[in-house]
């Protein structure tokens, strides 16, 4: 599976082991969609209660089971279980019966088999939402449910650590039995899978736990970012522009983790310069498919230089060109990367303009995910007074993309498209330089 696009992260643990914390930070940081595979068994939990169904009557739970219709919502970044149609409500799953009642419901193997294939399923929500793949935690993710994740970490802490942490979330829980019973049972019990990797957290803040997990993430991924992915001109020039970036404005990339290896999806920044493009364009060991005014398409050189370099030729407000929004929708497709500019036009003044709904409408449109960027210094180095002064430092801040629910509403109407730009620019307006480390 690691040859996959698609990231499966298998996260197992005992009881307030810190799993949903740090699935929750990871799930963030990497744009997984975050399965807490707990709580879809809190929630069937909670159902047969309801339906008086007793823990000990395994044919009870066998027959209930097969009649209830689960399905997904997504809210967020999180997967929740949905049955008949209802998301079963948090504070109903978290409460003292249902905690007492989960690990005998889960302990049952018709119970576990059903969920199974739920669970399993979760890959095809991920994919659907624009997810680049799943963090998803449980007792049995890296053992049963996807034992050949791309990765698989088993968290454990101390008891006594774990009891202060639910007792500091102001939870009544039975830590030592529900894991005695998890460990216990016959089917599909808590372990330690062979291959996964262990991680002690008894004495590591929940930051330091992210770090871990992320830093073997990242080492992954930034492999495949490592190896250049363009067409031989494209290459040549990249390799150049990359050169002048780096010896003449110092260049700098802030959350470059933040840009999804494979798939198609689109950059969003604010423009101040004409070096915008070549400069983020640089950061990147993929083909990025630039827009430019149809006016440049002058005979002879530039037409052929415009064209080899796969650029796409817009009218002025890219939104309503029928044409580029075929050949994005094809770019797309072919997962290559877009970079557009929601302001449409450079700054006068280097500060950030309103969006236009043009960026709004091929995102909509197009429904993938929106890396918001924003590039500092590029004013001051090449602004519109034309005047351009090498040795300004320039640097890029990539966010973490956004995916279409966070970006588009369709029961707006007529205002759909601008209100996703402005979505769109309200992220890249959020992005800041890091502060400076005080030695
Ligand atoms: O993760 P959480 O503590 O909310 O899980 C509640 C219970 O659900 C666990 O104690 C365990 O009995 C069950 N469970 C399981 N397999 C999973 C996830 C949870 O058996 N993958």
């Amino acid at each position: 599976m690691s040859s996959s696009p698609f990231i499966i992260v298998a996260i197992d643990g005992g009881a307030a082991s810190g799993k949903s914390s740090t699935s929750r930070a990871i799930s963030e940081r990497f744009n997984l969609l975050h399965v807490d595979t707990g709580s879809f068994y809190r929630a069937v939990t909670a159902e047969l209660l309801a339906r008086g169904v007793a823990t000990g009557d395994q044919t009870a739970v066998k027959s209930a089971v097969a009649l209830l219709t689960l399905s997904t919502r997504v809210i967020g970044r999180s997967a929740f279980m949905e049955i008949g149609g209802q998301v079963v409500p948090e504070a109903r799953i978290r409460s003292a019966e249902v905690t007492a009642a989960v690990s005998h419901f889960a302990a049952i193997p018709e119970l576990r088999a059903a969920l199974l294939a739920y669970q399993r399923g979760q890959v095809d929500v991920a994919r659907k939402n624009n997810f680049r793949g799943l963090v998803m935690e449980g007792r049995d993710i890296g053992s049963v449910i996807f034992p050949d994740a791309d990765f698989r970490f088993f968290l454990h802490a101390d008891p006594e650590e774990r009891a202060r942490r639910r007792a500091q979330q102001g939870q009544p829980d039975q830590i030592a039995e529900r894991d005695r019973l998890d460990s216990q049972r016959k089917t599909a019990p808590l372990v330690l899978p062979s291959g996964a990797t262990g991680i002690d957290s008894t004495y590591l803040t929940l930051e330091q736990v992210v770090e871990k997990i992320s830093a073997t993430l990242a080492a992954r991924m930034n492999r495949h970012h490592d190896q250049l992915d363009m067409e031989p001109l494209y290459g040549v020039c990249h390799y150049i522009l990359r050169q002048f970036y780096e010896t003449f404005f110092r260049g700098e990339a802030i959350g470059l983790e933040n840009i999804p290896s494979d798939g198609g999806f689109m950059i969003a920044s604010n423009h101040a310069s004409h070096l915008d493009p070549p400069v983020v364009g640089s950061l990147f060991s993929r083909q990025v498919c630039f827009f430019a005014r149809k006016t440049l398409w002058k005979p002879g050189f530039a037409t052929w230089w415009l064209n080899s370099v796969g650029t796409i030729p817009v009218d002025r407000d890219g939104g309503t060109d029928v044409t580029a929004i075929k050949r994005v929708l094809g770019a797309l497709k072919k997962e290559k990367v877009i970079i557009l500019f929601p302001e449409g036009t450079r700054s006068p003044d280097g500060k950030l303009q309103a969006a236009k709904p043009g960026v709004g409408l091929l995102a909509c449109r197009t429904g993938v995910p929106v890396v918001p960027a924003r590039i500092f210094g590029s004013f001051k180095a090449f602004g519109k007074d034309g005047k351009l002064r090498l040795g300004t430092p320039i640097t890029v801040v990539f966010g973490q993309p956004l995916q279409p629910s966070e970006y588009d509403d369709p029961s707006v109407g007529k205002e759909r498209y601008l209100l996703a730009s402005q979505r769109i620019m309200a992220a890249i307006s959020k992005l800041e330089l890091p502060a400076p480390v005080i030695v």
